[in-house]
């Protein structure tokens, strides 16, 4: 049955066991309307950066929750923020917050310059 697609791809696994979340916690204790982020993507669809580049913030969000770190440091520097996002969100999540957050949590964390 293997052959017939029914094995999980390697490239496809989120291993939630092995990711390290700690910056998705950091940023959920300081900025708690994070969690209300429902992933709608009206951040994406007015951000500057997203004009310009293939960044995305409704991505990122999704890559921090899920504790893929090293994608969430590339993306980082991308934002420029501006804000714009935050004027948007249907939610009023606070997103510029988060990602001044999730910059604070990395250099907490294990001082890696982003
Ligand atoms: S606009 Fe708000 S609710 Fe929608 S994806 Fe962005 S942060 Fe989440
Ligand atoms: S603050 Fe960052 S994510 Fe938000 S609109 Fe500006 S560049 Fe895009």
């Amino acid at each position: 049955m293997d052959k017939f697609g029914y094995t999980i791809s390697k490239e496809r696994q989120i291993d939630y066991d092995s990711n390290n979340r700690g910056v998705a916690s950091y940023i959920f204790e300081k900025e708690p309307s994070f969690r209300l982020c429902i992933e709608c993507g009206g951040c994406s669809a007015t951000c500057t950066t997203a004009s310009f580049t293939d960044f995305s913030l409704r991505e990122l969000n999704i890559l921090i929750k899920r504790g893929e770190n090293d994608q969430v440091r590339q993306n980082l520097k991308k934002c420029m923020l501006c804000g714009k996002c935050t004027l948007v969100c249907p939610r009023g999540v606070n997103t510029r917050n988060i990602v001044v957050l999730a910059i604070k949590a990395f250099q907490k964390s294990d001082n890696y310059e982003i």
